[in-house]
């Protein structure tokens, strides 16, 4: 048989499939907080969370940040409960947020001194929604095991789901240890990283285990293991999704600063997240002095709706520009209609259904602008250099409109308003 000139001798016939594989079987949990019920894992969609940055004893400053992280639309917010003033304000932060109706489930993040917090606190114990317990930091020797017990008590008394959060920082140093001795005893060692990922994967089955013969609902039961490398992070959750079926938190750890935190948590997250593996993520990003803290649960709404796994608010699709367009009227009209849709989302959600899954194209000159424009639901092509003053404007793939003149922004706006009441608006 004669081949065609072109096939490349390694052409395999079999279609690649698209899309990210189908999303691993797992338990399903449920954290709630009066009628607002967040299901995670099964066959709920990958949930945003995020954390707190406060200190949780400042009631108002604690669930004002709530607030906003809510607002921006992570599901579930974890705050931290280190100290008898923290765990006192937990219960008048929730109270705080039920006034401002604002019901998104309160997750208590405890280290070392949980189990006091939770038994000398019980109205605080009663307002969290999830008790997050690290294995690492319930208490050391004969301790540990008691410590553990007491949290996994309260959390079977007022019947709030937990997570089993093993970090690479504060692994348990006697299972630790006791991996390393029986690998060194091995024929073939364990590297020491094969070791940490193993110690990290043993410390949550096992804290799993026992929590479940402490009388835990298996099904409450969430699990993440988060080490801050990106190849670490992979392995860690290829491994743990093969063996056990609860439902998995994904977040890099200390993921740092601006573009690194974001690429890195991205890089880690999306391989996971193709391959099926992950039911909610939080990213660890370090904000800068000043910057909303809000700016995390953006950025894994974005890692979501970029995969194609979820809709938060729609995307404006620009180009990056170059020497054909020099003016930087595009750059802004794309910054500005970016974060005109995404103040709309909070009440779109509610009055115009669907509307988050709307794509809107900036473009900056003729040469990509109108072909562009024309997959989106609407798109605009600027005149770059030299071009005719003018902004065709394209609407389901029809040129509609050519902008001219000082107004383009807002008449823009008003095209994109139209728009998103013609489609979305319930009828
Ligand atoms: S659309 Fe025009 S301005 Fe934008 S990157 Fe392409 S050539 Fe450059």
């Amino acid at each position: 048989m004669s081949k065609t000139p072109f096939a490349h001798p390694n052409a395999c016939l079999t279609p690649l499939p698209l899309g990210p594989a189908p999303k691993r079987k797992t338990r399903q949990a449920s954290i709630a907080w009066k009628t607002n019920i967040v299901t995670v894992g099964g066959d709920a969609p990958v949930r945003v969370q995020s954390m707190t940055n406060t200190d949780t004893a400042d009631v108002i400053a604690t669930a004002i940040q709530v607030k906003e992280l809510a607002r921006a639309g992570s599901e579930i917010v974890r705050i931290t409960v280190d100290t008898p003033a923290a765990a006192a304000a937990v219960p008048h932060i929730r109270e705080q947020l039920d006034k401002m109706d604002v019901l998104v489930p309160l997750v208590g993040d405890f280290h070392y001194n949980g189990h006091t917090l939770l038994k000398d606190f019980p109205e605080c114990a009663m307002a969290l929604s999830k008790y997050r317990i690290n294995p690492g930091n319930v208490g050391k020797g004969a301790k540990r095991d008691t410590q553990f017990a007491q949290m996994i008590e309260a959390a079977c008394q007022y019947d709030k789901p937990i997570r089993i959060g093993v970090n690479w920082g504060s692994l348990d140093q006697d299972l630790l240890a006791s991996i390393m001795d029986s690998n060194g005893a091995l024929a073939n060692p364990k590297t020491a990283q094969e070791v940490m990922i193993e110690a990290l994967i043993q410390s949550a089955l096992q804290s799993t285990e026992r929590a479940i013969e402490l009388g835990m609902n298996p099904d409450q039961i969430l699990l993440s293991c988060k080490v801050s490398n990106v190849q670490d992070l992979v392995a860690v959750y290829r491994d743990l999704s093969r063996r056990c079926d609860n439902p998995l938190h994904l977040g890099l750890t200390e993921a740092g600063m601006g573009s690194k935190g974001i690429v890195s948590s991205t890089a880690a997250m999306a391989i996971l997240l193709q391959e099926g593996i992950g039911d909610t993520i939080r990213v660890s990003l370090t904000p800068d002095p000043g910057a909303p803290r809000e700016n995390e649960v953006i950025v894994a709404q974005e890692i979501l709706q970029t995969m194609g796994l979820r809709n938060f608010t729609p995307m404006v699709i620009a180009c990056p520009g170059c020497g054909r367009t020099t003016s930087t009227t595009f750059q802004e009209l794309a910054a500005n209609i970016q974060s005109y849709l995404r103040q709309q989302m909070p009440q779109w959600k509610k009055t115009h259904p669907g509307v988050e899954a709307m794509n809107v194209a900036v473009m900056g000159c003729i040469v990509n602008g109108p072909g562009e424009s024309k997959h989106a639901n609407i798109g605009i092509s600027l005149p770059g250099t030299g071009e005719t003053p003018a902004a065709p404007v394209f609407v389901d793939g029809v040129k509609v409109k050519t902008l001219r003149g000082d107004n383009i922004a807002q008449d823009f706006q008003v095209i994109v308003d139209d728009y998103v009441n013609q489609h979305y608006a319930p009828k």
